[in-house]
């Protein structure tokens, strides 16, 4: 216990001070009541709000209940220490948060100010308590804390923009469907749960037929439109959360279907072309087609039964799918068995 008699200044002679912004909350642990109730009336006295505790454990309980803007920690209490309770104040925070934590100390006590200081003090007040220096060091505080809450309020919302510029970032910008990166990073993903889980994942590559003279005779921009229709109809007809459709590049577009067998495939990939078909989007080029079709490729392997395999060896598999649609006229659908395939062909791509 500390001996200290009653801080020599008189409050009453300074005008108030309401200048602190607000009503600030300062917390006072100091088990000198005559100091303890002069601390008040000084903070009284700056429009603050003083709440006592009298030991550390019932400091720390006042700290963590009313959550204060700053706290003056007597070094010597009874119980806990003014140093480990600053050192509990401490190991509380989340990171950028802080609470200015100013120590009263003995005049002669250097030994304790170090110690405070270390065990994540900010500043320290000699007792008795001048109120002069008590409003100075008090109004330093709260600003240093302000400019801290700033400062977290800042990289929190810079946080949430970068997490917006990643989400952005895998999007395709004219069909608003992922883009290649998203492509991916999603094989990439699903190639990689589908081993673990022991299911088949399929692949499928679709391309606009006869796109190059649909651009030629509307020009760009009616194509661009054809583009936006057909990603939004592809996304459109897949039906479960894991399915993703993607821009692979220019008028070709990629669709990954975790745990989808070969059965299951054929039948999306046929829902899908269909789908594009009924759009009946009018093709201008003679002699080609009528409406705007896709054709589709696809491949379905079980990664886990090809250890030796890539996910890129996937794209070539439904790549090849597609060459075939193309071949066999368009406006049709191939699917590859790609685990029969793997094992018929050398291992690396
Ligand atoms: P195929 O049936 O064999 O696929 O014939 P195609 O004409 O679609 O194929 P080709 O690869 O010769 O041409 C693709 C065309 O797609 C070329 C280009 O004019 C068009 N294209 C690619 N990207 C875009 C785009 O972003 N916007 C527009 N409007 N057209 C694009
Ligand atoms: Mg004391
Ligand atoms: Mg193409
Ligand atoms: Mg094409």
């Amino acid at each position: 216990m500390d001996t200290h008699t009653e801080p020599a200044d008189t409050p009453t002679e300074v005008p108030v001070d309401k200048s602190f912004g607000g009503e600030r909350k300062v917390l006072v642990i100091e088990d000198t009541v005559t100091s303890a109730a002069v601390l008040a009336r000084h903070l009284e006295k700056m429009g603050c709000i003083p709440l006592l505790a009298h030991s550390g454990e019932e400091g720390l309980e006042a700290f963590f209940r009313h959550d204060p803007d700053v706290v003056l920690l007597d070094v010597i209490l009874p119980g806990i220490d003014g140093i480990e309770v600053a050192r509990r104040i401490r190991q509380s925070e989340r990171p950028g948060e802080w609470t200015p934590i100013i120590f009263l100390t003995a005049r002669s006590d250097d030994r304790a100010i170090e110690s405070g200081i270390e065990a994540g003090g900010d500043d320290y007040l000699t007792k008795p308590v001048s109120f002069v220096v008590l409003a100075a060091k008090l109004r330093a505080m709260l600003r240093l804390a302000h400019a801290q809450q700033n400062l977290l309020l800042l990289t929190r919302r810079l946080d949430e923009a970068n997490q917006k510029l990643r989400r952005l970032t895998n999007l395709d910008g004219l069909t608003g469907i992922a883009n290649r990166r998203g492509f991916d990073d999603k094989l990439a993903r699903e190639w990689a749960r589908c081993r673990r889980e022991e299911r088949p994942l399929a692949l499928l590559m679709i391309d606009v037929d006869h796109f190059k003279a649909f651009n030629d005779s509307l020009g760009h921009l009616a194509g661009d439109d054809t583009l936006k229709i057909v990603a939004a109809t592809i996304a459109g007809s897949l039906q479960r959360p894991g399915d993703m459709a993607a821009r692979y590049g220019g008028e070709e577009f990629a669709v990954v279907l975790p745990n989808t067998d070969l059965a299951g495939t054929r039948h999306i990939a046929e829902r899908i072309r269909e789908n594009v078909d009924k759009l009946r989007i009018s093709h201008p080029a003679q002699g080609m087609a009528e409406h705007v079709t896709i054709s589709v490729g696809g491949a379905v392997a079980h990664p886990a039964a090809l250890p030796a395999m890539p996910a890129s060896r996937l794209i070539d598999f439904a790549d090849a799918a597609l060459y075939r649609a193309k071949k066999e006229g368009r406006n049709r659908v191939v699917i590859f068995d790609a685990d029969a395939m793997a094992s018929s062909l050398p291992a690396s791509r």
